[in-house]
Formats: C-alpha cells, structure tokens, sequence
C-alpha cells in the first residue's frame, strides 16, 4: 500500500470475501480474472466475524498473486484473537508473501452492539496497527474511515480523532466504509484534512446489484440511503434487472463525481462479482485498453 498510492497513479482495488464452498471460489476466480483486465493495484480479501476465515484469507490472497500476478491485501480484525495470536497470523501471513494488511477491529458478536476483546486481545484498530508496525514494520497498512460515522462512535469528530490515531500509529491509507451520498464523503474529506491527515482517502463503493440486499447492507452499517434512490428502486422491486441497471448508472455517476474531485483511488466492495464492477469502469474509462 506504501507503494501503490504514488501522487498521479489512480488506485483501483477490488474487495472480495472468502466464498463458502469449492463452487463459489470457483466462480470467484472466474469473476477475479475479469477484474484483472482493469488492472487493479490490490485486491482484499475479507476477514471472517469470530475469526472463522483466518486461514482461508491468507491462503486465498496468496492464491490472489500467485493465479493473477496482482498484489493482495489480507484483512485482519482484533475478534477473538491474543496479541500472541495475532503476531502468529502476521508470521503466517508474511511467510505466504502478504505485504499489505487492513487493519481492522472488526464487529460487536450478532445481537450485542458493544466490542469485547477476549484476554490478552486489542480492543482498537489503532493498536492493532502499532502491533502490525512493531512485528513487521515494513508492511503495507490500510484502515477504515466512516464519512457518515462509524455507529457506535459519539459524534464525528471523536470518531475521526480515533481514525487520526489509527494514522499515527502507522498506518499507510485510509479505506472508507461504503456510501451513496457523496456530500457526506468531501464533507469527511474537509475534516480529515484539517485535522492534518495526509495519507490517501480512498472512497468505498458498493455497487447496487439487489435493492433487498443492499438494504440490509445498508441497515447494518448504517450508511445513508438517499431517498430518491430507494424510491426508484421499490418502483423495481419484482424486476432484477432494473435494479441492476439503476445501481450501474448510480454507481458511474457517484463515481465519476468523485474523480472529477481528485480522489486518489476507488476501493470497490464487489461481493465477488464482476459484472456491475465491470460496467462501471468501462463507463469511467477505467480499462487499460481504453
Ligand atoms: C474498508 C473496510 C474493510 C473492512 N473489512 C472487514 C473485515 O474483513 N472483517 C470484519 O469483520 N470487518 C470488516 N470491516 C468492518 C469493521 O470491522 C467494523 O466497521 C468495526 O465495527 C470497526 O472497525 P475499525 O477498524 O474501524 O475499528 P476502530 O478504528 O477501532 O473503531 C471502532 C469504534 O471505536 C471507536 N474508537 C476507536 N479508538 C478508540 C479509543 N481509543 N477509545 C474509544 N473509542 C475508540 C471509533 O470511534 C469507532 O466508533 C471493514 C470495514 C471497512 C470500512
């Protein structure tokens, strides 16, 4: 990450998360190998809650960069692990060649809304951060930033006072958490300046492929749904495909916006399909052959 988000180089990178069964990373590898025409700088790969997936993402990204030669991120949370664990999954991940972590907490366990830490574990990105930096200091680090507040924060400007910690502590680009209101992402952007932070801002999209699923998406992490876009969308609810279209052409347009205001990168959650990622860089003009 240190080295991919030079001044003037545009930083693509695609989000995905370890399938369930031998047929979805089949399928993800297929849809993988279409987003590799685009050249992106990094594709991540998701850390499962309760830590179900920590080996699965060291070996997926590993598969990453050895089947498409593209750098992988491996993402990595505080849930349920030591400190004497996570220094573990650092060797193991450094051992199958990752360079480059997100850093992360991770979730309240289903139905709390408070974080534990177990024993001996973290209980903020920020240290984790510090960790990662102590045991490996020359890895790549990304973190997460919430232009519209991270829920459980108090207000804005505490929550972005702990993302300039994450900073401090090391940590190389920020990643943001998925949004719809671009308004909300130069606002933060403002803030996160003046608060003297200065390493790269990278806005996270999620392209709308299903309106049913993007609502709990959006329920969960609590990002804003414009009005008038969820409007057009239950006037599509039975047609899938019309849903797919409205959330392409929201997407280019989103993204296209935030191009035209000098975002360094787009950091793309595909949920592991490439079709409407596809799409929506055609429309930018994002492929190489372009
Ligand atoms: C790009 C991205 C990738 C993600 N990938 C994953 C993943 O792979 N696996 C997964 O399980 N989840 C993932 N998440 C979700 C993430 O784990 C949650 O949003 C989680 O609730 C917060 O994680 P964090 O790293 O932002 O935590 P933190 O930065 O620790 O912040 C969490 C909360 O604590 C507050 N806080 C921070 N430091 C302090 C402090 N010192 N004292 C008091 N309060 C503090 C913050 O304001 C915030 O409200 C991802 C999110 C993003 C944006």
């Amino acid at each position: 990450m240190k080295h991919i988000y030079q001044p003037g180089a545009f930083g693509l990178s695609i989000e995905i998360f370890p399938p369930r069964t031998e047929q979805g990373d089949a399928s993800l590898f297929e849809n993988l190998h279409r987003l590799r025409a685009y050249n992106p700088a990094f594709i991540s790969c998701t850390y499962g809650a309760g830590g179900s997936t920590q080996t699965r993402t060291v070996e997926l990204c590993e598969r990453i960069q050895q089947e498409l030669d593209t750098p992988a991120t491996a993402h990595l949370t505080c849930v349920g692990s030591t400190v004497d664990d996570l220094c573990d999954w650092l060797a193991f991940a450094s051992s199958r060649s990752i360079r480059n972590i997100m850093a992360l907490r991770g979730d309240p366990p289903q139905g709390s809304h408070e974080f534990q830490s177990v024993a001996g574990g973290l209980d903020h990105a920020s240290e984790l951060v510090s960790l990662i930096r102590r045991q490996v200091p020359e890895m790549g680090i990304g973190v997460a930033g919430y232009p519209e507040k991270h829920p459980e924060a108090v207000d804005a400007k505490s929550d972005l006072d702990f993302l300039k910690r994450k900073v401090d502590a090391g940590a190389d680009a920020v990643f943001t958490q998925l949004f719809y209101v671009n308004d909300n992402f130069l606002r933060f952007r403002d803030a996160y300046h003046a608060a003297g932070i200065s390493i790269p801002l990278i806005p996270g999209i999620m392209p709308i492929t299903s309106y049913a699923r993007i609502k709990r998406i959006t329920g969960m992490c609590q990002a804003i749904f414009p009005n008038e876009l969820a409007s057009r969308l239950e006037h599509v609810q039975d047609d899938d495909a019309a849903q797919f279209e409205i959330g392409v052409d929201y997407a280019i347009a989103q993204c296209r916006e935030l191009m035209d205001a000098g975002v360094p990168g787009l950091h793309f959650y595909v949920l592991n399909r490439s079709d409407a990622c596809e799409r929506i860089l055609d429309a930018l003009n994002l492929h190489p052959a372009h």
